[in-house]
């Protein structure tokens, strides 16, 4: 097997073989992902890990099905990228909070009493 490019990694003749083997009519397989058919000619479909290789899902055809183009994209918006964005997120609260501990850090639960000049607690 040879590889044109690192990111094609899976081969036509997989990709169609996998496609056939997931077929339930002529040339019409199911979406792995949203279950409905997927023509092999007319729509746009890739292969899909049915469990993601990061979670020790096996990189060999069981594992793999067809799904629509526009599933894969979906399932790449809600589930992989909320996770990279949440990582994200509490990268930049951990850049925050050092940003914070730079400045006057306030106490915890302590306001300032501008009467009395100074932190008091806060009330309930
Ligand atoms: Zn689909």
């Amino acid at each position: 097997m040879t590889f044109n490019t690192p990111r094609q990694r899976m081969s036509d003749k997989r990709r169609q073989h996998i496609f056939s083997e997931n077929c339930t009519g002529h040339n019409v397989a199911p979406c792995c992902l949203c279950g409905r058919p997927i023509h092999r000619h007319n729509d746009r479909w890739i292969v899909e890990h049915k469990r993601a290789l990061a979670l020790l899902g096996k990189d060999v055809n069981t594992n793999c099905g067809p799904a629509h183009y526009n599933c894969a994209q979906v399932k790449t918006h809600t589930e992989d990228l909320p996770r990279i964005r949440k990582a994200k997120r509490q990268q930049a609260m951990n850049e925050g909070t050092k940003e914070i501990s730079r400045r006057f850090a306030r106490p915890a639960g302590m306001v300032y009493d501008w009467q009395r000049r100074r932190y008091v607690q806060q009330p309930a």
